[in-house]
Protein backbone atom coordinates (compact mmCIF):
# COMPACT_ATOMS: atom_id res chain seq x y z
CA UNK A 1 0.00 0.00 0.00
CA UNK A 2 1.11 3.31 -0.59
CA UNK A 3 2.12 5.21 2.69
CA UNK A 4 3.37 8.60 1.32
CA UNK A 5 4.38 10.62 -0.96
CA UNK A 6 7.10 13.94 -1.05
CA UNK A 7 8.36 15.76 -3.82
CA UNK A 8 11.18 18.19 -3.64
CA UNK A 9 12.74 20.54 -6.18
CA UNK A 10 16.38 19.36 -7.03
CA UNK A 11 19.08 20.39 -9.88
CA UNK A 12 19.79 18.62 -13.13
CA UNK A 13 22.88 18.37 -15.15
CA UNK A 14 22.55 21.72 -16.64
CA UNK A 15 21.99 22.94 -12.82
CA UNK A 16 18.31 24.03 -13.35
CA UNK A 17 15.69 22.44 -11.48
CA UNK A 18 13.86 19.42 -11.70
CA UNK A 19 10.93 17.67 -10.01
CA UNK A 20 12.39 14.64 -7.11
CA UNK A 21 9.83 12.09 -6.10
CA UNK A 22 10.06 10.19 -2.70
CA UNK A 23 6.95 7.27 -2.37
CA UNK A 24 6.89 4.83 0.79
CA UNK A 25 5.37 1.90 1.03
CA UNK A 26 5.42 -0.68 3.82
CA UNK A 27 8.11 -2.20 2.20
CA UNK A 28 10.15 0.98 1.78
CA UNK A 29 11.27 4.59 0.24
CA UNK A 30 11.28 4.90 -3.79
CA UNK A 31 12.97 7.80 -5.55
CA UNK A 32 12.67 9.14 -8.99
CA UNK A 33 13.85 12.40 -10.62
CA UNK A 34 12.42 14.04 -13.97
CA UNK A 35 14.87 14.36 -16.73
CA UNK A 36 14.25 17.54 -19.15
CA UNK A 37 15.11 18.48 -22.94
CA UNK A 38 16.20 21.16 -24.49
CA UNK A 39 15.58 20.58 -28.32
CA UNK A 40 12.34 19.75 -27.20
CA UNK A 41 8.97 19.01 -29.89
CA UNK A 42 5.63 20.80 -30.02
CA UNK A 43 4.24 17.59 -29.77
CA UNK A 44 5.33 16.61 -25.85
CA UNK A 45 3.33 16.61 -23.06
CA UNK A 46 4.18 19.66 -21.25
CA UNK A 47 6.33 20.11 -18.28
CA UNK A 48 5.58 22.94 -15.36
CA UNK A 49 7.81 25.63 -15.08
CA UNK A 50 6.70 28.57 -12.35
CA UNK A 51 7.84 31.62 -14.46
CA UNK A 52 8.73 33.46 -11.94
CA UNK A 53 11.55 35.49 -10.61
CA UNK A 54 13.56 32.02 -9.21
CA UNK A 55 16.05 30.11 -11.38
CA UNK A 56 15.11 32.57 -14.20
CA UNK A 57 11.58 31.43 -14.44
CA UNK A 58 12.79 27.38 -14.35
CA UNK A 59 11.80 26.70 -10.76
CA UNK A 60 9.58 23.82 -10.33
CA UNK A 61 7.76 24.52 -7.14
CA UNK A 62 4.10 24.11 -8.85
CA UNK A 63 4.85 20.98 -9.85
CA UNK A 64 6.03 19.60 -6.50
CA UNK A 65 3.32 21.56 -4.81
CA UNK A 66 0.82 19.64 -7.20
CA UNK A 67 2.39 16.28 -6.10
CA UNK A 68 2.01 17.34 -2.46
CA UNK A 69 -0.79 18.50 -2.25
CA UNK A 70 -3.45 17.64 -5.23
CA UNK A 71 -1.40 13.59 -6.00
CA UNK A 72 -0.80 12.72 -2.82
CA UNK A 73 -4.48 12.74 -1.29
CA UNK A 74 -5.80 10.76 -4.46
CA UNK A 75 -3.07 7.65 -4.32
CA UNK A 76 -1.99 7.44 -0.28
CA UNK A 77 -3.82 4.47 0.91
CA UNK A 78 -4.18 3.36 -2.62
CA UNK A 79 -2.67 -0.58 -3.49
CA UNK A 80 0.60 0.15 -5.90
CA UNK A 81 -0.33 -0.48 -8.79
CA UNK A 82 1.23 1.05 -11.45
CA UNK A 83 -1.92 0.83 -14.33
CA UNK A 84 -3.90 2.54 -11.53
CA UNK A 85 -2.26 4.77 -10.42
CA UNK A 86 -0.88 6.05 -14.06
CA UNK A 87 -4.70 6.58 -14.77
CA UNK A 88 -5.90 8.20 -11.50
CA UNK A 89 -3.22 10.66 -12.20
CA UNK A 90 -3.68 11.70 -15.73
CA UNK A 91 -7.90 11.56 -15.10
CA UNK A 92 -6.70 14.25 -12.30
CA UNK A 93 -4.76 16.23 -14.93
CA UNK A 94 -7.64 16.34 -17.36
CA UNK A 95 -5.60 18.02 -20.68
CA UNK A 96 -4.21 16.07 -24.01
CA UNK A 97 -0.85 17.50 -23.23
CA UNK A 98 -0.56 16.94 -18.94
CA UNK A 99 -0.36 21.01 -18.69
CA UNK A 100 -2.81 20.58 -15.96
CA UNK A 101 -0.67 18.65 -13.09
CA UNK A 102 2.46 19.05 -15.53
CA UNK A 103 3.89 16.07 -17.23
CA UNK A 104 6.75 16.82 -14.59
CA UNK A 105 4.92 16.20 -11.90
CA UNK A 106 3.09 12.97 -13.32
CA UNK A 107 5.82 11.45 -14.85
CA UNK A 108 7.91 11.23 -10.98
CA UNK A 109 5.51 9.83 -9.20
CA UNK A 110 4.91 6.98 -12.06
CA UNK A 111 8.34 6.16 -12.01
CA UNK A 112 8.35 5.65 -8.15
CA UNK A 113 5.07 4.07 -8.39
CA UNK A 114 7.17 1.61 -10.93
CA UNK A 115 10.26 0.93 -8.40
CA UNK A 116 7.84 0.10 -5.73
CA UNK A 117 5.66 -2.20 -8.16
CA UNK A 118 8.52 -4.34 -8.98
CA UNK A 119 9.68 -4.00 -4.80
CA UNK A 120 6.55 -5.85 -3.92
CA UNK A 121 7.03 -8.37 -6.31
CA UNK A 122 10.68 -8.88 -5.43
CA UNK A 123 12.09 -8.23 -8.47
CA UNK A 124 14.39 -5.82 -10.05
CA UNK A 125 12.75 -3.25 -11.99
CA UNK A 126 13.59 -4.22 -15.37
CA UNK A 127 11.87 -8.44 -14.80
CA UNK A 128 9.00 -6.46 -13.73
CA UNK A 129 8.57 -3.63 -16.15
CA UNK A 130 9.40 -6.85 -18.62
CA UNK A 131 6.85 -8.87 -16.90
CA UNK A 132 3.87 -5.98 -16.62
CA UNK A 133 4.21 -5.05 -20.41
CA UNK A 134 4.62 -8.46 -21.40
CA UNK A 135 7.28 -7.76 -23.81
CA UNK A 136 10.32 -9.82 -23.91
CA UNK A 137 13.45 -8.29 -21.88
CA UNK A 138 16.39 -7.04 -24.34
CA UNK A 139 19.89 -5.84 -23.30
CA UNK A 140 20.12 -2.97 -26.11
CA UNK A 141 22.54 -2.13 -28.23
CA UNK A 142 23.82 1.71 -27.13
CA UNK A 143 24.43 4.83 -29.27
CA UNK A 144 27.23 7.19 -27.90
CA UNK A 145 26.91 10.36 -29.07
CA UNK A 146 30.10 11.58 -28.86
CA UNK A 147 30.44 14.95 -30.68
CA UNK A 148 27.25 17.58 -29.78
CA UNK A 149 25.95 20.31 -31.89
CA UNK A 150 23.07 22.33 -32.32
CA UNK A 151 21.21 23.42 -29.08
CA UNK A 152 23.17 21.13 -26.58
CA UNK A 153 26.65 22.91 -27.64
CA UNK A 154 26.81 26.43 -28.60
CA UNK A 155 29.43 24.74 -31.28
CA UNK A 156 28.96 26.31 -35.13
CA UNK A 157 27.33 22.85 -36.52
CA UNK A 158 23.78 22.02 -37.06
CA UNK A 159 23.24 18.90 -36.77
CA UNK A 160 22.63 18.02 -33.05
CA UNK A 161 24.13 14.53 -32.27
CA UNK A 162 26.83 12.43 -33.41
CA UNK A 163 26.35 8.94 -31.91
CA UNK A 164 28.95 6.06 -32.78
CA UNK A 165 27.00 2.43 -32.32
CA UNK A 166 29.36 -0.29 -31.69
CA UNK A 167 28.90 -3.76 -32.43
CA UNK A 168 30.73 -6.02 -30.30
CA UNK A 169 29.12 -9.43 -28.87
CA UNK A 170 27.96 -8.07 -25.37
CA UNK A 171 27.12 -4.73 -23.45
CA UNK A 172 30.01 -5.16 -21.61
CA UNK A 173 31.80 -4.80 -24.77
CA UNK A 174 30.78 -2.42 -26.18
CA UNK A 175 31.09 0.07 -23.56
CA UNK A 176 34.99 -0.87 -23.89
CA UNK A 177 34.70 0.19 -27.22
CA UNK A 178 33.02 3.06 -27.27
CA UNK A 179 35.13 4.41 -24.26
CA UNK A 180 38.63 3.58 -26.41
CA UNK A 181 36.78 5.08 -28.97
CA UNK A 182 36.51 8.14 -27.23
CA UNK A 183 39.81 8.52 -25.96
CA UNK A 184 41.24 8.24 -29.14
CA UNK A 185 38.79 10.62 -30.58
CA UNK A 186 39.82 12.72 -28.16
CA UNK A 187 43.40 12.72 -28.99
CA UNK A 188 42.61 13.21 -32.48
CA UNK A 189 39.86 16.33 -32.10
CA UNK A 190 43.25 18.15 -30.20
CA UNK A 191 45.64 17.44 -32.90
CA UNK A 192 43.30 18.71 -35.01
CA UNK A 193 41.15 21.56 -33.56
CA UNK A 194 43.36 22.43 -30.19
CA UNK A 195 43.00 20.85 -26.57
CA UNK A 196 40.07 23.52 -26.18
CA UNK A 197 37.77 21.36 -28.45
CA UNK A 198 38.07 18.09 -26.34
CA UNK A 199 35.61 20.90 -24.03
CA UNK A 200 32.36 19.15 -23.69
CA UNK A 201 28.41 19.75 -24.54
CA UNK A 202 25.69 18.94 -22.59
CA UNK A 203 25.13 14.88 -23.50
CA UNK A 204 28.98 14.52 -22.68
CA UNK A 205 30.09 14.69 -26.58
CA UNK A 206 33.12 16.48 -27.48
CA UNK A 207 32.56 20.84 -29.51
CA UNK A 208 34.93 20.92 -31.86
CA UNK A 209 35.58 23.99 -33.66
CA UNK A 210 34.22 22.28 -36.84
CA UNK A 211 32.54 24.50 -39.86
CA UNK A 212 30.50 21.26 -41.21
CA UNK A 213 28.66 18.63 -40.22
CA UNK A 214 30.76 16.51 -43.49
CA UNK A 215 34.39 17.65 -40.90
CA UNK A 216 32.55 16.01 -38.02
CA UNK A 217 31.55 12.86 -39.98
CA UNK A 218 35.23 12.60 -41.42
CA UNK A 219 36.74 13.19 -37.92
CA UNK A 220 34.86 10.02 -36.93
CA UNK A 221 36.03 8.02 -40.38
CA UNK A 222 39.37 8.68 -39.89
CA UNK A 223 39.49 6.45 -36.61
CA UNK A 224 41.37 3.43 -36.70
CA UNK A 225 38.60 1.15 -35.70
CA UNK A 226 35.34 1.79 -37.93
CA UNK A 227 31.89 2.39 -36.66
CA UNK A 228 28.11 2.93 -37.26
CA UNK A 229 26.88 6.27 -37.32
CA UNK A 230 23.91 7.40 -36.20
CA UNK A 231 22.85 10.81 -36.33
CA UNK A 232 20.41 13.00 -34.71
CA UNK A 233 19.27 16.34 -37.02
CA UNK A 234 17.04 17.47 -34.63
CA UNK A 235 16.05 19.90 -37.47
CA UNK A 236 13.00 21.38 -36.59
CA UNK A 237 15.56 23.02 -34.28
CA UNK A 238 16.79 24.98 -37.59
CA UNK A 239 14.04 25.02 -39.78
CA UNK A 240 12.96 28.34 -40.74
CA UNK A 241 9.77 29.84 -43.34
CA UNK A 242 10.27 26.98 -45.42
CA UNK A 243 14.35 26.56 -45.10
CA UNK A 244 16.64 24.83 -42.99
CA UNK A 245 19.34 26.88 -41.83
CA UNK A 246 22.96 24.23 -42.61
CA UNK A 247 25.36 26.27 -41.60
CA UNK A 248 25.28 29.00 -44.09
CA UNK A 249 23.28 27.54 -46.80
CA UNK A 250 19.72 27.74 -46.54
CA UNK A 251 18.33 24.15 -47.89
CA UNK A 252 14.60 23.30 -48.75
CA UNK A 253 13.33 19.69 -48.48
CA UNK A 254 14.44 18.28 -51.89
CA UNK A 255 18.10 20.02 -50.85
CA UNK A 256 17.94 18.48 -47.58
CA UNK A 257 17.04 14.87 -48.64
CA UNK A 258 20.24 15.23 -51.67
CA UNK A 259 22.31 16.27 -48.92
CA UNK A 260 21.20 13.04 -46.72
CA UNK A 261 21.75 10.64 -49.64
CA UNK A 262 25.22 12.39 -49.72
CA UNK A 263 26.36 11.91 -46.81
CA UNK A 264 24.77 8.18 -46.46
CA UNK A 265 26.82 7.17 -49.31
CA UNK A 266 29.77 8.54 -48.17
CA UNK A 267 29.46 7.36 -44.59
CA UNK A 268 28.86 4.34 -42.38
CA UNK A 269 25.69 6.09 -41.36
CA UNK A 270 22.77 3.87 -40.43
CA UNK A 271 20.04 5.52 -38.83
CA UNK A 272 19.08 9.87 -38.94
CA UNK A 273 17.08 10.75 -36.34
CA UNK A 274 14.68 13.81 -37.13
CA UNK A 275 15.91 14.27 -40.54
CA UNK A 276 13.07 16.67 -41.90
CA UNK A 277 10.90 19.24 -39.51
CA UNK A 278 8.61 17.71 -36.75
CA UNK A 279 5.52 17.90 -38.87
CA UNK A 280 6.57 17.36 -42.20
CA UNK A 281 5.09 13.65 -42.76
CA UNK A 282 4.86 13.33 -46.14
CA UNK A 283 8.41 14.78 -46.51
CA UNK A 284 9.74 12.18 -44.11
CA UNK A 285 8.13 9.51 -46.30
CA UNK A 286 9.48 11.14 -49.63
CA UNK A 287 13.00 10.77 -47.88
CA UNK A 288 12.33 7.32 -47.33
CA UNK A 289 11.46 6.50 -50.61
CA UNK A 290 15.11 8.11 -51.91
CA UNK A 291 17.17 6.07 -49.20
CA UNK A 292 16.19 2.96 -48.94
CA UNK A 293 16.41 0.64 -45.83
CA UNK A 294 17.71 2.99 -43.46
CA UNK A 295 16.83 3.58 -40.14
CA UNK A 296 15.12 6.65 -40.36
CA UNK A 297 13.78 7.77 -36.50
CA UNK A 298 11.33 9.60 -35.26
CA UNK A 299 11.55 11.75 -32.18
CA UNK A 300 10.12 15.43 -32.49
CA UNK A 301 7.75 13.66 -35.21
CA UNK A 302 6.13 11.47 -32.69
CA UNK A 303 6.56 12.67 -29.49
CA UNK A 304 6.07 8.82 -28.10
CA UNK A 305 2.75 9.24 -28.50
CA UNK A 306 0.66 6.74 -29.80
CA UNK A 307 -1.85 9.10 -32.15
CA UNK A 308 1.24 10.48 -33.78
CA UNK A 309 2.77 7.22 -34.14
CA UNK A 310 -0.39 6.18 -36.16
CA UNK A 311 -0.24 9.18 -37.96
CA UNK A 312 3.75 8.34 -39.34
CA UNK A 313 3.00 4.71 -40.15
CA UNK A 314 0.00 5.88 -42.54
CA UNK A 315 2.41 7.77 -43.85
CA UNK A 316 4.95 5.43 -43.73
CA UNK A 317 7.43 8.35 -42.67
CA UNK A 318 9.64 6.22 -40.29
CA UNK A 319 10.69 2.90 -39.62
CA UNK A 320 12.18 3.55 -35.99
CA UNK A 321 11.00 5.61 -32.98
CA UNK A 322 12.67 7.79 -29.90
CA UNK A 323 10.99 6.45 -26.77
CA UNK A 324 11.35 9.33 -23.72
CA UNK A 325 9.39 8.65 -20.47
CA UNK A 326 9.21 12.20 -20.08
CA UNK A 327 8.02 12.94 -23.73
CA UNK A 328 4.43 11.35 -22.73
CA UNK A 329 4.90 12.33 -18.82
CA UNK A 330 3.51 8.60 -17.80
CA UNK A 331 5.80 4.96 -17.96
CA UNK A 332 2.45 3.26 -18.77
CA UNK A 333 1.62 5.19 -21.35
CA UNK A 334 5.48 5.01 -23.08
CA UNK A 335 4.87 1.42 -22.40
CA UNK A 336 1.68 1.74 -24.61
CA UNK A 337 3.63 3.45 -27.34
CA UNK A 338 6.99 -0.13 -27.13
CA UNK A 339 3.83 -2.22 -27.45
CA UNK A 340 2.74 0.24 -30.75
CA UNK A 341 5.93 0.28 -31.89
CA UNK A 342 6.80 -3.28 -31.89
CA UNK A 343 3.43 -3.65 -33.51
CA UNK A 344 4.46 -1.68 -36.12
CA UNK A 345 7.78 -3.46 -36.38
CA UNK A 346 10.06 -0.34 -35.53
CA UNK A 347 13.04 -0.09 -34.08
CA UNK A 348 13.06 1.10 -30.91
CA UNK A 349 15.84 3.65 -29.23
CA UNK A 350 15.46 4.52 -25.64
CA UNK A 351 16.71 7.59 -24.88
CA UNK A 352 17.68 10.03 -22.34
CA UNK A 353 17.06 14.13 -22.01
CA UNK A 354 19.74 16.37 -22.67
CA UNK A 355 18.75 17.67 -19.19
CA UNK A 356 19.40 14.39 -16.65
CA UNK A 357 20.13 13.19 -13.26
CA UNK A 358 21.54 10.49 -12.04
CA UNK A 359 18.16 8.36 -11.77
CA UNK A 360 19.33 4.84 -14.03
CA UNK A 361 15.48 4.22 -14.22
CA UNK A 362 15.75 4.36 -18.60
CA UNK A 363 18.79 1.99 -18.75
CA UNK A 364 15.93 -0.76 -16.61
CA UNK A 365 12.68 0.58 -19.00
CA UNK A 366 14.49 0.00 -21.82
CA UNK A 367 15.52 -3.69 -21.03
CA UNK A 368 11.86 -3.96 -19.69
CA UNK A 369 10.65 -2.99 -23.02
CA UNK A 370 12.81 -5.09 -25.45
CA UNK A 371 14.62 -2.24 -26.82
CA UNK A 372 16.87 -2.35 -29.70
CA UNK A 373 18.95 0.74 -29.05
CA UNK A 374 19.57 2.91 -25.99
CA UNK A 375 20.69 6.48 -26.12
CA UNK A 376 22.42 8.25 -22.93
CA UNK A 377 24.73 10.61 -24.51
CA UNK A 378 28.47 10.01 -24.52
CA UNK A 379 30.33 7.98 -22.33
CA UNK A 380 31.23 10.58 -20.17
CA UNK A 381 29.87 12.82 -17.67
CA UNK A 382 28.09 11.15 -14.48
CA UNK A 383 24.48 11.69 -15.39
CA UNK A 384 24.91 9.61 -18.76
CA UNK A 385 27.87 7.38 -17.08
CA UNK A 386 24.87 6.00 -14.72
CA UNK A 387 22.58 4.43 -17.52
CA UNK A 388 25.72 2.65 -18.81
CA UNK A 389 26.80 1.40 -15.40
CA UNK A 390 23.05 0.50 -14.22
CA UNK A 391 23.23 -1.91 -17.66
CA UNK A 392 26.68 -3.66 -16.86
CA UNK A 393 25.04 -4.88 -13.70
CA UNK A 394 21.62 -5.97 -15.53
CA UNK A 395 23.69 -7.93 -18.41
CA UNK A 396 25.45 -9.26 -15.49
CA UNK A 397 22.33 -10.41 -13.33
CA UNK A 398 20.23 -11.95 -16.53
CA UNK A 399 23.63 -13.51 -17.83
CA UNK A 400 23.15 -15.16 -14.27
CA UNK A 401 19.85 -16.15 -14.85
CA UNK A 402 20.27 -17.69 -18.32
CA UNK A 403 23.32 -19.57 -17.09
C1 LIG B 1 17.13 14.49 -28.51
O1 LIG B 1 16.74 15.39 -29.26
O2 LIG B 1 17.09 13.33 -28.90
C2 LIG B 1 17.61 14.80 -27.17
C3 LIG B 1 17.97 13.84 -26.32
O3 LIG B 1 17.71 16.11 -26.85
P1 LIG B 1 16.73 16.91 -25.87
O4 LIG B 1 16.63 16.13 -24.61
O5 LIG B 1 17.41 18.24 -25.70
O6 LIG B 1 15.43 17.01 -26.58
MG1 LIG C 1 16.32 13.81 -30.94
Amino acid sequence: MIKDLKAREILDSRGNPTVEVSLSTDKGEFVSSVPSGASTGMHEAKELRDNDDRYMGKGVLRAVQNINEKIKPLIVGKEVDPSIIDKIMIEADGTKDKSGLGANSILGVSMSVFRAAANEKNMPLFDFLSSFSRLEKNIPVPCFNIVNGGAHSGGGVSFQEFMIVPSEESFKENLRSAVEFTHELEESIAESYGRESTNIGDEGGFVPKAESEKEILKLLEKEGKKKSIIIDVAATEFFDEGKYSLGKERKDRKEMIAFYKEIVSDFSIIGIEDPLEENDFSGWKELREEIGELMIIGDDLLATNVERMELARKFDSCNAMILKINQIGSVSEAIEAAKKAKEFGWSIIVSHRSGETNDDFIADFAVGVGANYIKSGAPKRGERIAKYNRLLKIEEDTLKINQ
